[in-house]
């Protein structure tokens, strides 16, 4: 665990949050920022970067967990869809160095999240196919 990581503070009992869920992988809480009411962050315990350094246990229980956050937000605060998003390194603009999804109700024209800034390229499906060969021949299957 990092000593500076306020998320790490956050599950040690060291820093202030309003809990949403606790269990022994993982733990949700209020983002301090609403900038539609019901913006919570889902988070395991273990103190990592991102998705990649997920162990198999962990990567499960905080699946199931922000299934089930998502559905309670989903029903207690006002929104016309919902996003989940998940940030990794700096030109995502990642801002806590320690993994967490965020589930952030919607309504509708709220400029949350604009995806892109343009159009994007549509490349022909040979190129999709080159694509996922590459994906696939990093691809860590157990
Ligand atoms: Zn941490």
């Amino acid at each position: 665990m990092s000593p500076i990581c306020i998320f790490c503070e956050i599950i040690q009992g060291k820093a202030p949050a309003s809990i949403v869920h606790e269990d022994e992988l993982t733990i949700s809480f209020v983002d301090l920022r609403q900038f539609n009411a019901g913006h919570v962050l889902v988070i395991p315990k273990t103190h990592i970067n991102d998705v990649r350094e997920l162990d198999q246990d962990t990567a499960g229980a905080l699946m199931m967990h922000l299934s089930k956050i998502t559905k309670a937000v989903a029903q207690a605060f006002p929104n016309d869809g919902l996003s989940i998003w998940h940030s990794i390194g700096l030109a995502a603009f990642q801002e806590v160095p320690h993994l967490h999804f965020h589930v952030h109700p919607r309504l509708p024209n709220d400029d949350v999240l604009s995806v892109y800034p343009s159009a994007p390229v549509l490349p022909e499906r040979h190129v999709l196919d080159e694509f996922a060969q590459i994906i696939r021949s990093r691809l860590e299957v157990k």
